[in-house]
């Protein structure tokens, strides 16, 4: 069958279409890249924010209308959204066939084939409180373990799950609700699964959670954290930049930075949300940290790993949040000098606390002021943070053609396109060079910077 699947969200769920498109094609199917001629369309949802949600209500109203003039003969949701709406999505939707939660993506060729036959193609995650269903676990490990090492969308690059699930219910999050208890995959599983990618040139590799520095797996009575799997990981032939996402403040140990620090290919990069600057915020998104937490261990991280490189995450107008608290937020970006920020505005979620108990009383209008406050400073904070890169030698990864061609002041010599790629710290790069370079790392100077890029030249 022509399969098209779109995929909205986070890292984790591109990572599940990524192996769940190489589960497909060992089933028969074809993956296609236009929805018009596809007999399946799947989405791979995401129920963080409202707008992805709504964006696939309106996909599913436009793909009914091409089922009933028959030229569509599945329809399929996958990933958070499911979890979230449960079956009152095919109350909603009725003409969607299949829903797959993310517990059970292991289970969807199966699905698939049942949808195809006319039959029930219903597969969604038991609520969190009862135990893991045995079966749905193990299928999941396959997906995982499975994967074609070569069919990663970039031939350098890949991301790896270590752990799937949160169990630390943010009061706006919807994540622990719709994805379960954290789970910690085996290290040797893990190992393994960067080993075949390694020798199959993908040498960039990132270790994926929704908490990552939670990961702990327990064997015949011994721990292994995310320090020593990093360790682990960065030993494998052929891994020659190791990062880790998302990081979350609380439980942040330094033998993390202590592995940044030591372990030649594991990347200064470091994302670690802080969502907000005030302690009144912080305590009402129950994030289980102070802001002068965050502030030492950002300092701390400053400190060990000198030439690190901070992302940040912030959300505007969570219930309550006063202009202190907003000047807060703005204060904690300067303070942190993070290379980018994701601001975010507050929405509440269906069958989160947040939106069970605190109104959304900050007006919408105050919320957007907000947001381009934050991302005002942000904008000065990253213009500084990559002013400090002017004048040295930085290493690209070259990911290939930039997609502006208009980053450089002048256009690239005959011969040489203009070229983007990424350094160890996650900086965007752009210089000119042969398309050829796609793929490979190369050494460039750093000529210029602006709040999100660095402008640089590369002696040939
Ligand atoms: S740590 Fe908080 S924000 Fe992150 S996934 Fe878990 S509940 Fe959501």
């Amino acid at each position: 069958m022509k399969i098209y699947l779109e995929t909205m969200g986070c890292q984790m769920n591109r990572l599940d279409s990524e192996l769940v498109a190489g589960a497909l094609r060992s089933a028969g199917h074809e993956m296609v890249s236009d929805a018009d001629s596809a007999e399946a369309v799947l989405y791979n949802t995401c129920s963080v924010r409202l707008h992805a949600e709504q964006k696939v209500l309106s996909r599913l109203g436009a793909d009914g209308k091409r089922k009933a003039d028959g030229r569509l003969r599945i329809i399929g949701v996958l990933g958070c959204m499911t979890q979230r709406m449960g079956e009152v999505l095919l109350q909603q939707c009725p003409q969607v066939d299949l829903l797959c939660s993310p517990g059970r993506l292991g289970e969807l060729p199966g699905l698939l084939s049942a949808a195809a036959g006319g039959e029930p193609a219903v597969a969604l995650d038991a609520p969190r409180t009862q135990p893991p269903d045995a079966t749905a676990e193990s299928a999941l490990d396959r997906l995982d373990l499975s994967r074609d090492p070569a069919a990663t969308p970039n031939p350098r690059q890949a991301f790896v799950r270590v752990m799937r699930g949160c169990d630390k219910f943010c009061t706006y999050c919807v994540v622990p609700h719709v994805r379960g208890p954290e789970r910690s995959r085996r290290p040797e599983d893990v190992v393994e699964e960067v080993r075949r990618l390694a020798d199959a040139g993908r040498s960039e590799i990132t270790l994926l959670g929704q908490r990552v520095n939670s990961y702990r797996y327990e064997h015949n009575g011994r721990e292994v954290r995310l320090a020593e799997l990093i360790e682990r990981v960065s030993d494998v032939p052929g891994v020659r930049r190791l990062r880790f996402i998302t990081s979350h403040p609380s439980d942040f140990s330094d033998d993390i930075l202590f592995a940044m620090r030591d372990l030649p290919n594991v990347c200064e990069y470091l994302h670690i949300p802080a969502q907000s600057g005030s302690d009144a915020v912080l305590r009402r998104m129950n994030r289980g940290y102070t802001r002068a937490e965050y502030d030492a261990l950002i300092d701390r991280a400053g400190d060990i790993v000198p030439d690190i490189a901070i992302a940040g995450d912030f959300i505007v107008g969570f219930p309550g949040e006063t202009e202190d608290d907003h000047a807060a937020s703005a204060e904690l970006i300067r303070r942190s000098g993070y290379k980018n920020s994701f601001v975010f505005k507050y929405s509440p979620r269906p069958g989160t606390q947040a939106a069970r108990r605190l109104a959304d009383d900050v007006p919408a209008e105050v919320k957007t002021r907000r947001i381009g406050e934050l991302l005002a400073v942000q904008e000065e904070v990253g213009l500084a943070h990559h002013r400090r890169y002017v004048g040295g030698r930085v290493e690209v990864l070259v990911e290939g053609v930039s997609p502006r061609a208009d980053r450089q002041p002048t256009p690239p010599p005959v011969g040489q396109v203009q070229l983007t790629g990424r350094t160890r710290g996650d900086h965007v790069v752009v210089f000119d060079g042969p398309a050829v370079l796609a793929g490979e790392y190369v050494q460039v100077d750093v000529l210029d910077a602006d709040a999100r890029t660095l402008f640089a030249s590369r002696e040939p």
